[in-house]
Order: structure tokens, then sequence, then C-alpha cells
């Protein structure tokens, strides 16, 4: 049975190219140009995925993210121009799964998507146990982290920062949720937090940590652990 992908964008050429290249990877695709409609293609039929456009007539893609976390865990990608940065990272923090930055490529598009519907369903608590890639091994069951079979020690924060991204492999983590699923709810703002760590997990996983191959950063947003 093929997915069911609904593209929400109201610039009729973006919604026939994203239309018609899904359709060609075998996704049966919906389209609707407003969140009013897909609010009531949603009531009607939650499909496997959603790929949600920023900029849009009528409101705030944010609150049909949130409307639609309450009951399901359908993967959401943001679709934003350069300019919404603030928009994107609201719409990650209220549950979107990740997001593409026009212009993209309908590669780029697929592979975002195949990352959020293997995520899909999943809860962050559960699914994903280990990471393994380039050398890099963790285990979240028996908290060991080794490179190239090589034991490291990490801080209780350093395995527990890398722990929230391996649950989210390939799939940006922004700063307030690391913040927050980290070191708790009252440190969102403590972005110092995130630089200094991150630098010291790097300096132990990573074989250049200037060059990272794993923990990657999304300037402005967040970070992302390196999945292929
Ligand atoms: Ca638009």
């Amino acid at each position: 049975m093929s997915l069911n992908v609904l593209v929400v964008e109201d610039d009729r050429e973006i919604r026939a190219m994203m239309q018609a290249s899904l359709s060609v990877e075998g996704f049966e695709v919906q389209t609707a140009v407003s969140l009013s409609e897909a609010r009531a293609l949603l009531q009607h039929k939650p499909p496997d995925l959603i790929v949600l456009d920023l900029g849009l007539p009528d409101g705030d893609g944010a609150d049909l993210v949130r409307e639609l976390r309450k009951q399901h865990s359908t993967p959401v990608i943001v679709v934003s121009a350069r300019h919404q940065e603030a928009q994107k990272i609201a719409l990650l923090d209220a549950g979107a799964d990740d997001y593409l930055t026009k212009p993209f490529s309908v590669g780029e598009l697929l592979a975002r998507m195949r990352v959020a519907l293997r995520h899909r369903g999943t809860s962050l608590a559960a699914a994903i146990t280990t990471h393994d890639l380039d050398g890099l091994h963790v285990d979240l069951t028996t908290r060991v982290v080794s490179l190239d079979g090589v034991a490291l020690h990490l801080t209780p924060t350093e395995f527990n920062l890398l722990a929230r991204l391996v649950r989210s492999a390939g799939r940006v983590v922004t700063h307030r949720q690391l913040l927050a699923d980290v070191w708790g709810a009252e440190f969102t703002e403590h972005t110092h937090y995130l630089r200094l760590y991150m630098g010291q997990l790097r300096a132990k996983i990573e074989r250049d940590p200037a060059e990272p191959r794993h923990l990657l950063t999304d300037t402005g947003v967040g970070y992302r652990l390196a999945d292929v």
C-alpha cells in the first residue's frame, strides 16, 4: 500500500512540482492551498506525512502542528524561505519533525521524508536504542559509547545530550528541545550550555572536532546527529 502525503503549499508551481515528483516516487499525494483546507483534509483522514509550507495565506502553521500533535504522531516537514527562521523554529518546537529551506531539491525532500517516516510513531523513550555510523557506536541501554572499538568516557550530561540526538538521529533537534530534555524546562534560554557541551562531545567522538562528521550544526536552529 502506498503512503499518503499531504502537501500544504499555496504556490501553484511548487505544489505541482511536489505533487508530480512525489507521485513518481509512488506516494499518494493530496494537496491543500491553505491551513483551513489542510484542516478539513486532516479531519477526513490523517496522512502518513505532511509537507507544510510556512508562508500560507490564512494563518500560523504552528497552530496546525500543535492541534495535530494532540492526537497524532504524523511526521511534519516544514518548508520555509530563508527569512522565516523564527517561524520555522517555532514550528519545530511545536512538534514538527524537520525542515527544508527553499529552494530545495526533490532528493533532499525525499531524504528528509525517509528519516521522518522511519521515526513515525516512535516515542522518544523507546524504539531507538543503538546508533552505528562510521566507527561511532552508541548503545543507550548499556550506556556504552565507542569510536573504532575504543570505549569513550562521557560525563553523564555529555551522554544524555548524545542520547537525545541518537533518539532523533537524522533529524534536527532545536536548541530549546535539547536544553529542555537534557537540562530541564527552566534552562531553555541557556544556549551557552549547549555550545560548551557540544564542544566537549565533539572533542571525544569526532576524529576531527573542527570538521564534525557526526554532530552537525544547523546554524541558528539546533543540532543533528548524522545517520548516513
Ligand atoms: Ca507559500
